[in-house]
């Protein structure tokens, strides 16, 4: 009699910890295998983690293993690793892949009509024979089969009674790809051929080009290269979520001859299950999904993209904090294959891995065939006259004039990271507040809503402190841009594209289409048009805000708004007309816009990247932010400066910034505190050893970000 064997256990529960069983399976234990364990008296699913570390095993409870129901060893290894490295709870990954706490159920395997032994036997009328002939081919009803033979059901349900019909499963196989790829040019050329030798080992690739240099055909070429050296090869595409766009999947499918696998939040949870099941069994080829994609359970991963790899959306700000980008480049370094980060504009930590050569860089120089990149000009709103209320300033008034005469389209850009608009009353100069956090309602359409907690209330009649019945909106807003638009030009036809707007990806697909079929001359949008979208006879882009705006604490804030600016840029010339962009600001002189015009990205990242080492800031040194929340503030900041206090630092290596009040002080009701602690070397286990020594209050909550990217 062997001893027992004991299995360490990750339950996709809010449990810090992994937990020891009894293996109850015939055969050995396995990383990556699913069983089933009791927590508390709860039954839950869990993943094996380890195996044989438990020191006693006499007082643990038995684990099952569920049969045939295993992901690679490889996959449960990356979210340990990832729940370690952002101080998650162990089970954090597997409920970004389940989609919850339950395994997702394996789907009914399709049944389809086949023909039957008794087919021969039978008598066979035209009406039968009909059937039969049709028999095998995919239908997974009578009323389906019966529909397409032009019979009525009775005459396939006869058969299948019979037994001249019989269901069949479908069998399950990857859907045939049949490629059609551009022929590259030089750069993209150089660039696929680079990626395409580095496959079967783990290296890390920037892909860099500006917007319409192609970079999307380049690694379309990279997946095909995954694709030829290995038939069972699969890759994962992330993007930002609104990025992935109809558009986007047309094209994927006009390359391959095949859609992809989905996976965000808006796909159904049934999808969500065949998905899962489909990556597991290597039936799912390419997968293209927002970031928890990650850590759908490959079976053979051989390539791994981040499309916009810079694009802040990739960090996850709540519960399970992690960056998407940087857990892609350790999902390849467990799979040992490559990892392609494209963007026009980098994220300054992938820059800087660049410029050291850690990542290497690919550089594609020009945009693809004839299209140009826009020209950049700024405006300087201190010099303009404009009427209260109105934004447009005459200089950018006349290009949309001379854009609309030209008979082509503009973009007028709203940068919602600027200011927002509010609502003030004109008596008494009250403004509307959001209950629960400390930030003020901004106007949306026909209501007052709160950006950070969605909170919204209809718009007043009158204030609600003097009851005077005027009230403005001060900042602008899509809605008063579209009023100043069609007074200055009441011919033009507009068309809003804003969140409200485009609430649905068909009112999404629907207003693109619009534009497309140029039957809009003026868009008025928001970040929601920034990416992706390829309109030919788009020409002129008018920023009304080009300023950071409301960005103060934020390390990144001149790097987010150079490459938001730079993206919304790219909107404008992408086919053969000559493109225009106009910025407007109150501080031309800033660095931030002398880059754009004069197109200096290198020199502006130089800068940031100067500042940034002077004051450790990453890429130079890490930070982790710890939050320290509740609904008494004396309590929230009592805490905070215990923890302060508690900390113990060791040597030079880290310091501690805070506490401090967050700026953003109330959020949905909580108060927030924030620490900021920065150095070099073994962050976690700093961070871990500082605050197990403390004693937290029930009513208080801590919360740490590893890596953080927004500091409200
Ligand atoms: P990026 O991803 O860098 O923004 P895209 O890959 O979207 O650029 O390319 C911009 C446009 O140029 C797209 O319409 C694309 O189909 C086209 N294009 C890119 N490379 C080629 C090529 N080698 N042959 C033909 N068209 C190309
Ligand atoms: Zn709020």
């Amino acid at each position: 009699m062997t001893s027992a064997q004991t299995v360490r256990v990750a339950v996709p529960l809010f449990l810090p910890k992994l937990l020891d069983y009894v293996w109850q399976g015939t055969g050995a234990p396995s990383v990556g295998q699913v069983v089933v364990v009791e927590v508390g008296k709860q039954p839950v699913h869990g993943l094996v983690m380890a195996i044989n570390m438990a020191a006693e095993v006499s007082k643990l409870k038995p684990a099952t293993p569920l049969e045939n129901t295993s992901i690679p060893a490889v996959m449960a290894k990356f979210y340990q690793w990832v729940s370690r490295y952002t101080l998650s709870s162990p089970g954090d990954p597997i409920r970004a892949a389940w989609g919850g706490k339950m395994l997702p159920e394996r789907p009914e395997p399709v049944q389809q009509l086949v023909a039957g032994d008794a087919a021969q036997e039978l008598k066979l009328t035209a009406k039968r024979q009909q059937v039969l002939a049709l028999a095998g081919q995919g239908h997974s009803s009578v009323a389906a089969l019966a529909r397409q033979a032009k019979v009525s059901s009775g005459v396939v349900q006869g058969l299948l009674e019979a037994g001249a019909l019989a269901w069949q499963e479908v069998p399950q196989h990857a859907p045939e790809f049949t490629l059609d790829l551009l022929p590259l040019n030089t750069d993209q050329k150089h660039a696929a051929t680079t990626i395409a030798e580095s496959l079967g080992q783990f290296k890390p690739f920037l892909l860099d080009g500006v917007t319409g240099s192609g970079k999307t055909e380049v690694y379309f070429a990279s997946i095909a290269a995954a694709m030829a050296a290995d038939e069972a090869a699969q890759t994962l595409v992330l993007v930002p979520e609104i990025a992935l766009t109809p558009q986007w999947l047309q094209r994927f499918e006009a390359r391959f001859g095949v859609a992809p696998h989905v996976w965000h939040s808006g796909v159904s949870a049934g999808e969500k299950r065949r998905t899962w099941w489909a990556v597991r069994d290597g039936v799912a080829k390419v997968v293209i999904g927002a970031r928890s994609a990650l850590f759908l359970p490959f079976n053979n991963l051989r390539l791994v993209v981040v499309d916009e790899e810079h694009d802040p959306s990739y960090k996850q700000e709540e519960g399970f904090r992690y960056h998407g980008r940087d857990m892609a480049v350790v999902l390849a370094n467990h799979w040992q294959c490559p990892a392609v980060l494209a963007s026009a504009t980098p994220s300054l930590e992938s820059w800087h891995n660049a410029q050291q050569g850690r990542y290497q860089h690919l550089v594609l120089q020009h945009r693809y065939g004839k299209a140009q990149l826009p020209s950049m000009a700024l405006v300087d709103m201190r010099q303009a006259t404009l009427a209260p209320g109105t934004f447009i300033s005459p200089e950018v008034a006349k290009i949309l004039a001379d854009t609309l005469a030209a008979k082509q389209q503009s973009l007028v850009f709203l940068n919602r990271r600027g200011v927002a608009p509010l609502l003030l009353c004109a008596g008494c100069g009250h403004r509307w507040d959001c209950p629960d956090c400390s930030a003020s309602l901004v106007v949306h359409g026909n209501r007052l809503t709160c950006h950070h907690c969605g909170f919204s209330e209809q718009y007043p009649e009158q204030c609600t402190a003097c009851g005077e019945a005027e009230l403005r909106v001060y900042g602008p807003g899509t809605r008063g841009l579209m009023q100043e638009l069609s007074t200055l030009f009441p011919q033009a036809r507009l068309a809003v594209a804003d969140s409200d707007a485009l609430a649905s990806p068909a009112a999404m697909q629907e207003l693109m289409d619009k534009i497309t079929a140029g039957r809009v001359d003026i868009v008025v949008g928001t970040q929601m048009v920034a990416k992706g979208h390829h309109f030919p006879n788009l020409t002129t882009v008018a920023v009304i805000d080009a300023d950071m705006g409301l960005a103060q604490g934020d390390i990144r804030a001149a790097e987010r708004t150079f490459q938001l600016l730079t993206q919304v840029a790219g909107r404008a010339g992408r086919a053969a007309a000559a493109g225009q962009v106009l910025l407007q600001t109150h501080d031309p002189e800033h660095p931030l816009m002398q880059s754009l015009v004069r197109l200096d990205r290198e020199g502006l990242y130089a800068q940031e990247l100067d500042w940034r080492q002077q004051w450790g800031d990453p890429p130079f040194g890490r930070l982790a932010a710890v939050v320290v929340s509740g609904p008494d503030e004396r309590m929230v900041a009592k805490t905070a400066r215990q923890l302060a206090q508690a900390f113990v630092p060791a040597g030079e290596a880290f310091s501690l910034l805070g506490p401090a009040p967050a700026p953003l002080t109330k959020l949905r009701g909580q108060y927030r505190y924030r620490l900021l602690l920065k150095g070099q070397g073994a962050l976690q286990n700093t961070v871990q050893a500082w605050l197990n020594g403390v004693v937290v209050p029930r009513s208080t909550r801590v919360v740490v970000d590893m890596d953080p990217q927004s500091f409200f």
